[in-house]
């Protein structure tokens, strides 16, 4: 693929260079998580070094050095997003807490008997259970918007599921386990039009495609950080102004209160209102690096040339033999998820990684969706803008090998 530096991005990231098994790493493991660039390493040191401190409470230099940081983090992302304010960024330890909040906040108080919430079929373990123990609780009923043999939500059959009881429609933008590129403008326009909340789970789709929340027009949408570039623990719910003004909180303590008595609490305003105790103020700041850093490269020379890689690692996987495709939606972004006649997933996962390629094999926490292709587990390949087209050849010629051994 063309247009973009690909040898000097990877010199970026110095995990890039490791070894294992005696051979190079290939890292095709990103939808489990991704590698991180000196810039990001470098910002965290730079963090601990020369600014850390607990936030917003103490008046000293360091305190103000640090809050700068985490709340710059905070207009990084707000600006990532698209958001119209960083009052509307809350920072969670993730894509699960953060469907948790909204579950056990917003959906506590605005979720009752008889209500309906839907999710797709496509989506992650994190964006079913909270759900379904909400429903469980409240005597609402959770329903499933069912997929084509692509892997590809069936928007007439989610139009059917659509109704006044529709309280939620929470779905994912980008399928961790299929790389299905879910149409999420379309499904929030149509909830909306029955008057439905709804939340984008994002956690696959920043990394590879620009998001733009007030296009969008979802009320939540929620990333983890380290998906993105970013460290681990750090992740976002963005919620619209008007939505976190009718959601009560969910976590008490510090920070989030204005004032208390024994007799009551008065809370702050969004986002304070969400960040009970001591957030994670050194990879948030991490965070706002990351997103610096893909600000840089630009998502659309990213998303073009992980386009043209996904093209290139198709054509050579699934020519072969007894090599069956999971999920071959025309819109699709960086998974490859494939099951191997004659072969566990384990098994392939293994001989990979003895030639030092990282391949997630399982389930990939999305088990409605394997098993609406037969499956307990694949074998799932899942690209980064720093992967070549000679990762890809390594790939394909160890499948091939135990291919042909059959
Ligand atoms: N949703 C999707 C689509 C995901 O891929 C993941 C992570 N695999 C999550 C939610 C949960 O993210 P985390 O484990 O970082 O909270």
């Amino acid at each position: 693929p063309g247009g973009f530096d690909v040898d000097a991005v990877r010199r970026d990231f110095p995990i890039l260079q490791e070894r294992v098994n005696g051979r190079q790493l290939v890292w095709l493991d990103n939808a489990a998580t991704t590698q991180k660039p000196q810039q990001v390493i470098d910002r965290l040191a730079h963090f601990y070094q020369h600014e850390n401190s607990n936030i917003h409470r103490a008046a000293h230099e360091l305190a103000a050095r640090a809050t700068d940081a985490y709340e710059g983090a905070r207009d990084t992302v707000a600006r990532f997003l698209g958001a119209a304010s960083s009052e509307e960024i809350i920072f969670v330890r993730g894509a699960t807490e953060g469907i948790n909040l909204v579950a056990k906040s917003w959906g506590a108080k605005h979720i009752g008997a008889g209500d309906e919430i839907i999710v797709s079929h496509l989506e992650h373990h994190a964006n079913i259970v909270p759900w379904q123990q909400l429903a469980a609780e409240k005597g609402a009923r959770l329903r499933v918007i069912p997929v084509d043999d692509t892997g590809q939500v069936l928007l007439d059959e989610y139009r059917k599921l659509l109704n006044p009881r529709t309280k939620l429609v929470a779905v994912t933008q980008v399928s961790n386990a299929l790389g299905t590129i879910v149409p999420v403008h379309e499904i929030v326009a149509l909830a909306k039009a029955v008057g439905a909340r709804t939340l984008v789970d994002g956690a696959q789709s920043v990394s590879h495609l620009r998001v733009n929340v007030q296009a969008l027009g979802a009320d939540f949408f929620v990333f983890s950080g380290h998906k993105v570039f970013a460290p681990t623990g750090i992740g976002v719910v963005y919620g619209r102004r008007d939505v976190l003004e009718e959601t009560p909180p969910w976590q008490g303590g510090g920070n989030m209160i204005a004032d208390v008595t024994f007799e009551r609490t008065v809370y702050q305003p969004p986002p304070a209102r969400f960040e009970a105790g001591t957030g994670n103020i050194a990879d948030a700041v991490g965070l706002g690096a990351a997103l610096d850093y893909l600000q840089k490269l630009g998502l659309e020379n990213v998303a073009k040339y992980e386009h043209d890689l996904l093209e290139y690692a198709t054509h050579q996987l699934a020519p072969i033999p007894g090599l069956r495709l999971i999920g071959t939606a025309l819109q699709k972004t960086s998974v490859l998820s494939f099951v191997l006649q004659g072969y566990q997933t384990e098994q392939i996962g293994k001989a990979l990684n003895d030639e030092g390629i990282a391949v997630r094999s399982g389930h990939h926490c999305a088990q409605p969706i394997l098993r609406r292709f037969g499956l307990e587990a694949t074998v799932r390949p899942s690209l980064a803008f720093y992967n070549t087209c000679d990762e890809i050849d390594h790939l394909a010629a160890v499948v091939k090998r135990l291919a042909h051994r059959r």
